[in-house]
């Protein structure tokens, strides 16, 4: 008879391990856990959809109730002069795939995302984009697991991303990271980058981006104070 640490080992190996929390749970370790204790239904993982499901079945001996449907993947990529800065898409981020720091500005490694989406509700000028892609699965970096299987190779990628990234986080390794953060100050030095960088393009072009330049900050100032119950 299997003993529940296995069981749960066995599903942790299939679960995607994105750490998204769409299946309701805090990771893909409670889910798993749960699972194999049979106290939830094995078609909660959205992300792995009904192929995932099935698995999970077999291996904790329950039944699946209804089938889902397997949805297309995405990576993040952020448009880089809306980016302020501000550190919070990377303190979202489960498995460390965004690189930067306060004041410096913000870069997905599409590499190492799994399309999480944990990123995107908490950028507060929505300069990230959700780019679909065709990979079955994710993250397209895999060299930290010995798995030949790509579902496995991937999930185990991404779970050891997620165990490092845990630790890495524990207050006794942070220095000095919480350097406050001038939102206003922020704002002006990304309209500075951005008016730097329309300089280098010809006229017709530099006129051109200018207006959508300005445009696009009209909006975000507006998505912003609107978020923000800032007065006009
Ligand atoms: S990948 Fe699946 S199991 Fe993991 S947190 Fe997301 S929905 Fe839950
Ligand atoms: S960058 Fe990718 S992995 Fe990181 S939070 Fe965003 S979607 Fe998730
Ligand atoms: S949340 Fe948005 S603005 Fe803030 S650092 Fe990330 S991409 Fe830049």
């Amino acid at each position: 008879m299997k003993s529940k640490q296995d069981i749960i080992q066995k599903i942790e190996q299939i679960l995607p391990q994105t750490q998204c929390r769409r299946c309701g749970f805090a990771d893909c370790a409670a889910y798993a856990k749960a699972l194999a204790y049979r106290t939830t239904q094995a078609n909660l993982c959205l992300v792995g959809g009904d192929s995932v499901a099935r698995q999970i079945a077999e291996i904790a001996d329950l039944p699946v109730y209804q089938t889902i449907a397997d949805e297309t993947k995405f990576i993040i990529r952020i448009d880089e002069d809306g980016c302020i800065a501000c550190t919070k898409c990377l303190t979202a981020c489960p498995v460390h795939a965004i690189s930067g720091a306060a004041k410096l500005m913000h870069t997905v490694i599409e590499n190492e995302c799994t399309g999480c989406g944990l990123c995107l509700p908490v950028c507060p000028t929505d300069c990230m984009q959700a780019i679909e892609v065709k990979d079955k699965f994710l993250p397209r970096n895999r060299f930290l697991s010995s798995h030949k299987n790509p579902q496995q190779a991937a999930a185990e990628h991404a779970r050891l991303r997620y165990q490092q990234t845990q630790i890495f986080r524990q207050p006794e390794h942070q220095h000095n990271t919480q350097t406050p953060v001038n939102m206003t100050q922020l704002l002006q030095q990304a309209a500075q980058h951005s008016k730097k960088r329309i300089a280098t393009q010809s006229d017709a072009l530099r006129q051109q981006a200018l207006q959508q330049q300005k445009e696009h900050s009209h909006q975000r100032n507006l998505r912003r104070k609107k978020q923000y119950g800032l007065a006009e």
